[in-house]
């Protein structure tokens, strides 16, 4: 088969079948590399690899081969050019943002993202001169209003934590370009199962493969996926100097995991759809957030920009604030309470007194974060059980 047929392949083939070529073994199943450096035939072949004159393996801080067969591999899902695998999501944000900024940059975010990307855009890229300004991620004006000369990235999670909100990609990506910035998407909540940013005008997708990617809950990593010159020369130059590398045995977890990436994303929303649909028949329960639902205020957009479904993140406004909230958590047995999400086990968490504990409780009002909202990302176990689980505590049985 030529390698022209796999442009046409869908999302799971590419989980399943690109990268990853036997090796001279024959395996079906591909090898964990676990070594830190590799040897050369002769001092001049030495000589072509670090001059960048001949492909092939150096040293595992930047050339490893099961870590390269999962980048190709989630570059193909997500169709983008060239993938970085890096140790963390965190070190992923952490190696695009000192990869591609300078001093006096300046970036603008949306005001929901990850606790840790918030911080590490406040407290420590601020003292290398990089300024961030957050804005509303629905008020695609209020994008264009905080652009400044300086402005060289916009920063966008979608679907948001906790709430669900929704980002217009096509339409920042229009802002983006006309304000020659690069446009920067969190893909960690849909994975390219759900949700292909590059499709909508992305310029570099990032993901934290902890979570869905892995969706066991068992290793940690990241990747950052663009065109070959922002991400395959920037980005990989300062991971090769910075050394912020996924394993080798990290990157095997996930290779295998992306093989069933899309039925578990099938799974997972399926699971959310029906579990937002019995909570918005529930008299204990005031609202509930989630894509799938048309009472949502962007389903139509959700339905557009994330073909593969909706996500297995949703959340509710249980009537009586943080008591009844709490309550209503406390009631399970059976559901992980965890701020941990994309996971086979659902968890469950109490966002205002834990994962959004840490803004101010106006801060947390003007986003929506009510003292009653609960998060659940709803895992694999039979939807029917998750239910039960979740009746006592909102029936007031
Ligand atoms: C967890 C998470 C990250 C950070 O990933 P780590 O692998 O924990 O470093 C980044 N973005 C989002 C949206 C996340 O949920």
């Amino acid at each position: 088969m030529s390698d022209n047929d796999q442009t046409n392949w869908g999302t799971a083939t590419r989980g399943v079948r690109v990268g990853a070529a036997p090796t001279p073994e024959g395996e079906h199943s591909y090898p964990i590399y676990a070594t830190s450096s590799f040897v050369f035939e002769s001092a001049a072949q030495a000589a072509a690899r670090f001059g960048g004159e001949e492909p092939g393996n150096i040293y595992s801080r930047f050339t490893n081969p099961t870590v390269r067969a999962f980048g190709e591999r989630l570059a193909a899902m997500e169709g983008g050019e060239c993938c970085v695998a890096t140790a963390s999501g965190m070190s992923a944000i952490l190696s695009t943002c000192l990869a591609l900024l300078n001093q006096g940059d300046h970036i603008v975010a949306a005001h929901t993202l990850f606790g840790s990307t918030i911080s590490l855009f406040n407290n420590h890229l601020s003292r290398f001169g990089v300024t961030t300004s957050y804005v509303s991620p629905t008020d695609t004006d209020a994008w264009g209003r905080a652009i400044t000369p300086a402005t060289r990235m916009l920063f966008v999670e979608t679907p948001s934590n906790p709430l669900t909100e929704i980002v217009d990609l096509a339409a920042l990506a229009e802002i983006a370009r006309a304000n020659d910035c690069l446009l920067v998407v969190d893909n960690c909540f849909c994975t390219p199962a759900l949700q292909r940013p590059f499709e909508f005008g992305a310029d570099i997708v990032i993901h934290s493969a902890t979570k869905f990617i892995d969706g066991q809950g068992r290793c940690l990593g990241g990747a950052v996926i663009g065109d070959a010159e922002t991400v395959g020369e920037k980005v990989f130059g300062i991971l090769r100097t910075g050394g912020a590398t996924m394993s080798p045995f990290n990157a095997w977890v996930f290779l295998k995991a992306l093989e069933t990436l899309e039925i578990r994303m099938r799974a997972h929303s399926a699971a959310a759809q029906t579990l937002a649909e019995w909570l918005e028949a529930q008299p204990a329960v005031e609202r509930v957030y989630y894509p799938g639902l048309p009472s949502h205020p962007q389903h139509e957009l959700a339905r557009r920009q994330q073909p593969g479904g909706f996500g297995g993140l949703l959340s509710f406004d249980v009537k009586g604030g943080r008591d009844a909230a709490w309550k209503a958590i406390d009631a399970t047995r059976m559901l992980s309470i965890t701020a941990n999400l994309g996971d086979t086990r659902t968890t469950i968490v109490h966002p205002a007194t834990t994962t959004h504990s840490r803004i101010s409780a106006e801060e947390r009002a003007r986003a929506g974060i009510g003292d009653g909202l609960v998060r659940i990302s709803a895992g694999l176990e039979n939807v029917e059980d998750i239910i039960a689980d979740l009746e006592p505590g909102l029936s007031g049985k």
